[in-house]
């Protein structure tokens, strides 16, 4: 640290992502991308987008904003974009949790990064023994609620109608309803937005319309919150999403049969994964997210992790309480997932 920084950043623990491995070629299960490349109207659409980058990019999003409204089936004051979900989250975190913010103990890692940068008092709520989420402990917590569904690491699902209970029980509350991967089998929320003014639902196109790289998220609730998104954007990057990620969010959601058979493909492929897994002894959790989430009996996650990762493959491991023993690995192509459970037959062999 220079001594030039704000003492108040002084104890802040950035996120980790997952390893962007350059040189050696790993089979890469530990960042929840999606394994196909992205629809060929959208590289085109980038391409050609890319001959105007001379050009600021529409600070109102309009041609993305649009589709997402069509898509959805809201009208385009409803929805918000953002430079990645992380960026939406990040807006969200510092303008719409006035009280503070409510999660889960066993969630996306961001949520306590970003609560730590604005310095946000948290109320962690824990997951039961099961990892379930369970609506009656969201009662009277004063305090913005943010809930993955569903939810990462562990790809577990809340059905709508709790998220319902939880609106109505925390009507001075906004609830954030993360829905980064709830295109792979979960139904989502969005259509309650209309009934419920303190909901807000995130969305990314990064696991499920293979956008990783593009950095495209959005956000959809009443005009008001979305409004207050606005304030905010236009008060830190009113160029947020370049010309050439507006442009490919288009041309992602005009192709609906090419992201139907992706995600068609992963689903097939994580419940031959789970089957798999599952006979080889792993324990895992009910995923409908683009990722398994194991854990087994006799070898500790860290040794798997490790001799995966001396073998070529990369999946991810935490050293936090309640999952440290679990790995999160990525639904890959069939092709990736037999590397990894031929890798798998091998460590638990020489166990
Ligand atoms: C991946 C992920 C995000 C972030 O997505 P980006 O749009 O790539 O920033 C948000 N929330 C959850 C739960 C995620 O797993």
């Amino acid at each position: 640290m220079s001594r030039f920084i704000h003492p108040k950043f002084n104890a802040l623990s950035p996120y980790t992502p997952g390893e962007q491995p350059r040189g050696r070629s790993y089979v890469k299960l530990n960042t929840n991308e999606c394994p196909y490349p992205p629809a060929p109207g959208v590289i085109q659409a980038a391409c050609e987008e890319a001959g105007r980058l001379n050009l600021y990019s529409d600070p109102t999003c309009k041609q993305a904003v649009d589709a997402l409204a069509a898509a959805y089936g809201v009208q385009p004051d409803e929805v918000f974009v953002g430079n990645g979900s992380d960026e939406v989250l990040t807006l969200i975190f510092a303008a719409l949790c006035p009280n503070g913010v409510a999660y889960a103990d066993v969630t996306y890692s961001f949520y306590p990064v970003l609560a730590d940068l604005c310095a946000l008092p948290v109320a962690v709520v824990p997951l039961r023994e099961s990892f379930a989420l369970v609506p009656e402990d969201y009662v009277q917590l004063g305090r913005t609620i943010v809930i993955a569904n569903p939810n990462a690491p562990t790809g577990m699902v809340l059905p709508v109608s709790d998220i319902e209970k939880i609106l109505r029980w925390n009507p001075e509350n906004l609830v954030v309803v993360d829905e980064a991967y709830v295109d792979f089998g979960a139904e989502s929320a969005v259509s309650l937005i209309k009934r419920y003014d303190n909901l807000m639902v995130v969305g990314t196109f990064s696991k499920s319309r293979a956008m990783a790289g593009a950095r495209f998220g959005y956000a959809v609730a009443n005009r008001a919150l979305i409004a207050d998104l606005g304030r905010i954007k236009y008060s830190f990057n009113p160029y947020n999403v370049n010309r050439m990620t507006l442009a490919a969010a288009a041309a992602a959601l005009a192709d609906t049969e090419y992201f139907d058979t992706c995600r068609g493909k992963i689903i097939n492929t994580r419940a031959r994964s789970l089957q798999t897994l599952r006979d080889m002894g792993f324990d895992a959790t009910e995923s409908m997210a683009n990722f398994v989430f194991i854990s087994h009996p006799t070898m500790p996650a860290e040794t798997i992790f490790y001799r995966l990762r001396e073998a070529g493959i990369l999946v991810r491991w935490w050293n936090k309480p309640r999952i440290s023993n679990h790995l999160r690995v990525t639904i890959g192509t069939d092709e990736e997932m037999d590397a990894l459970f031929a890798a798998l037959q091998k460590i638990l062999a020489n166990e």
